[in-house]
């Protein structure tokens, strides 16, 4: 049986990999589980699941949970705060730790969980966006496997097995296009964030559906296709494929094109991920062409998606430029979220932080120095624009 925690329970990634637990009965073991302040959630969690441990990044949320387990004599330890989180990650017993937090939090967590060998289960893409390069290295050195969640990264991880990653010629990347596919910049200058919450094919977290519409989830994925899959820039391409059918392919040097398709379900990567090796039975609904009839694919429009040009720019300038790019970008979404900013002034924070930080282009890329730098942005952007 294998033994997992899971950081972020609580979180579209974090539920639906419950719902992978619940449909594999007798295969996990869920021994930890980590939230940042969902207390009716966690208390569901732990209701059905009884996990060992758990963390709640809140504080005042630990305790409450405390209190329930007390009263409900449920026998969990709980903690507390990023070494609450830590400690979740590491646990002596686990094989795998599912990081599914959003935001580069999960930095620390995953790094801490590969240097006690822990394997990875990686949907927080935000982490290797900031840190890849530290990240994968450490892991190569640890022998740790980072296996993807992230179900283009996913699609790509599947197309790639068996081959000689040395004979990749490109990797096709594809993204639905979001909410507002084909609208002008001018159509864009209004949008609630109704609008922008509204995706037409997944349901996920605020956070990814605000960066899915504006396209920085594509870029933030072309960062995470580079580290994961050590892929120069030039050999990323952007495809945009509005039926998400199609969740990414690779070009061999012959041009021979493997894709891996599949209804849009994230349970399917993440069952994947937790049992590579192994393909287990049926999770989500097949695909039934007769019906489909037709996949449509189109160029992205980057003037008027800009955030897609600035992550390709912030990738290809390297050391901590995607680190500062990840840090505007985090704090952007969450003004719009909060109807602070417009939605067309997310691209123009980043771009103005990404100028702002060119000076400490110099920075050695090491965690403390990515934490620091994204503290800074941070301050930086919430000070200019509040
Ligand atoms: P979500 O907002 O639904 O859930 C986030 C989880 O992280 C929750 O459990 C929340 O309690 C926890 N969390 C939030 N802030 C935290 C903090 N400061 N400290 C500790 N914990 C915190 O997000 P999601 O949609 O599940 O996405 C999670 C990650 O997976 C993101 O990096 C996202 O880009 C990636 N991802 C998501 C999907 C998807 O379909 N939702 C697909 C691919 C990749
Ligand atoms: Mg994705």
């Amino acid at each position: 049986m294998k033994k997992l925690s899971i950081l972020g329970a609580t979180g579209s990634i974090g539920m639906q990999t419950l719902d992978v637990l619940r449909k594999s009965p007798g295969e996990f073991e869920l021994l930890g589980v980590t939230a940042n302040s969902s207390v009716e959630k966690m208390k569901d969690i732990i209701t059905e699941f009884n996990p060992k441990y758990l963390a709640m990044m809140n504080t005042e949320s630990a305790k409450e949970i405390e209190c329930f387990c007390r009263e409900k004599q449920f026998n969990i330890k709980v903690y507390s705060g990023m070494a609450g989180l830590i400690k979740i990650a590491t646990l002596e017993e686990i094989n795998i730790a599912l990081i599914a937090v959003v935001g580069m939090i999960g930095l620390k967590p995953t790094m801490a969980a590969i240097e006690a060998n822990k394997d990875i289960a990686l949907a927080n893409k935000e982490t290797l966006v900031v840190a890849g390069e530290i990240v994968m290295k450490r892991a190569c050195e640890k022998g740790v496997k980072i296996l993807p969640v992230d179900s283009e990264h996913s699609a790509i991880f599947q197309a790639l097995q068996g081959n000689d990653i040395k004979s990749l010629k490109k990797i096709i990347l594809t993204a639905s296009g979001g909410p507002f596919r084909g609208k002008s910049a001018k159509e864009l200058e209004n949008i609630s964030v109704d609008e922008a919450l509204n995706h037409p094919n997944w349901s996920m977290g605020n956070k990814i559906t605000i960066d899915s519409a504006t396209l920085m989830n594509k870029g933030l994925e072309v960062i995470e296709a580079h580290f994961l899959f050590n892929c120069d820039y030039d050999n990323i391409q952007v495809l945009v494929h509005p039926e998400s059918i199609i969740h990414s392919m690779v070009e061999y040097k012959d041009s021979s094109i493997i894709a891996q398709l599949g209804s849009a379900d994230m349970r399917l990567p993440i069952q994947y991920a937790l049992n590579y090796t192994c393909r287990k039975n049926e999770i989500a609904k097949s695909i039934d062409f007769y019906e489909i009839s037709q996949l449509n694919f189109e160029k992205p429009n980057t003037d008027v998606f800009r955030c897609l040009k600035l992550a390709f720019k912030a990738g290809t300038r390297g050391g901590v430029m995607p680190a500062i790019m990840n840090a505007a970008n985090e704090v952007a979404v969450d003004l719009f979220l909060n109807k602070k900013i417009q939605f067309l002034e997310i691209s123009h924070i980043i771009e103005d932080a990404m100028v702002n930080f060119e000076e400490h282009m110099n920075t050695e890329l090491t965690i403390d120095n990515v934490i620091n730098i994204d503290n800074k942005v941070r301050e930086y952007v919430l000070n200019k624009n509040s």
